[in-house]
């Protein structure tokens, strides 16, 4: 590790005056911020630590829609969303009990990992992330492994999820890692489904629209039986060929389907 700053404010107004300060870099969690500045592949001037900041904690309901804080940790998601069970069963399904208990949506969310579930699930269900500057759409969010709509120095402030008829996530986890091989979040609302993919694609998440449109007609798993997405473009490693991935898209899809259905 190096020498570096750190602040802990407790006002978004004050997290943001401190992000503007020259090479300062927010830290949620520190799941990943951490053992990248002890690789030194990130080596920020000063850390501003958001977990002090009241207002970004914590999960209100109503008006058919779920606020969580952006440095709500995976553990509180799990816990306390219970007005949106699939998310919090996601929440309870990420990595192990240490990082469920340090990791932040807003901290999954700005990494953008390829194989993150929070990701799955913002997208499947439209949601809206809130930061200091604006609201981004899901859909405009996610441009790309690892890349986000985020400028320099924006924090995610809050995540609005709309709440779904019915939904669930499968994820075929990688049991080492615990990350997603593959993950499928499944989300019906009265206007049709949304059906986003993690793990898989070296784009990052995706919408899986051939999906969407067969499951918005019929919300079966037989509706999706003959359906498959291209093995070129997925992510091809040790741990999975991009054909078995691939392959993985459609099991899992219909699993959800089956377990929301
Ligand atoms: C062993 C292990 C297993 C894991 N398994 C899973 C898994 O199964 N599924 C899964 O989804 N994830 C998994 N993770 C990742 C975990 O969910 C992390 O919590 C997450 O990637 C980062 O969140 P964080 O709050 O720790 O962010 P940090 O590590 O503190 O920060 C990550 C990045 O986000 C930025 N940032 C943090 N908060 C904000 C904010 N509010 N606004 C703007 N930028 C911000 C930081 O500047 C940094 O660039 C795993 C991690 C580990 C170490």
């Amino acid at each position: 590790m190096y020498e570096f700053g750190f602040t802990r404010p407790t006002s978004v107004a004050d997290a943001v005056a401190a992000m503007g300060e020259e090479d300062a870099q927010a830290l949620g969690g520190g799941q990943t911020l951490i053992p990248t500045l002890k690789q030194r592949l990130a080596m920020p001037v000063t850390l501003v630590s958001l977990s002090g900041i009241a207002e970004m904690q914590g999960i209100q309901s109503g008006d058919g829609q779920l606020v969580i804080g952006g440095a709500t940790r995976h553990a509180d998601v799990a816990a306390g969303a219970g007005a949106y069970p699939a998310l919090a069963a996601l929440a309870g399904g990420i990595g192990d009990p240490a990082v469920r208990n340090r990791g932040t949506i807003g901290g999954s969310l700005a990494n953008n990992d390829p194989a993150a579930c929070y990701p799955a699930a913002a997208l499947a269900s439209g949601a809206t992330i809130v930061t200091n500057l604006r609201e981004i759409g899901a859909d405009e969010y996610f441009q790309g492994m690892f890349t986000t709509a985020l400028e320099d120095g924006e924090i995610i402030t809050a995540v609005r999820f709309p709440l779904p008829e019915a939904a669930n996530y499968q994820k075929f986890l990688q049991p080492a890692s615990r990350f997603a091989m593959v993950g499928v979040f499944v989300a019906k609302f009265a206007d049709g489904v949304r059906v986003a993919v993690t793990g898989a694609s070296e784009e990052g998440v995706f919408r899986w629209g051939e999906a969407e449109a067969a499951l918005s007609a019929n919300f079966t798993a037989d509706a999706i039986s003959g359906l498959s997405v291209p093995a070129d473009g997925m992510i091809g490693d040790i741990h999975g060929s991009k054909s078995y991935r691939a392959h993985l898209v459609g099991v899992m899809t219909k699993r959800a389907v089956e377990a929301a259905a």
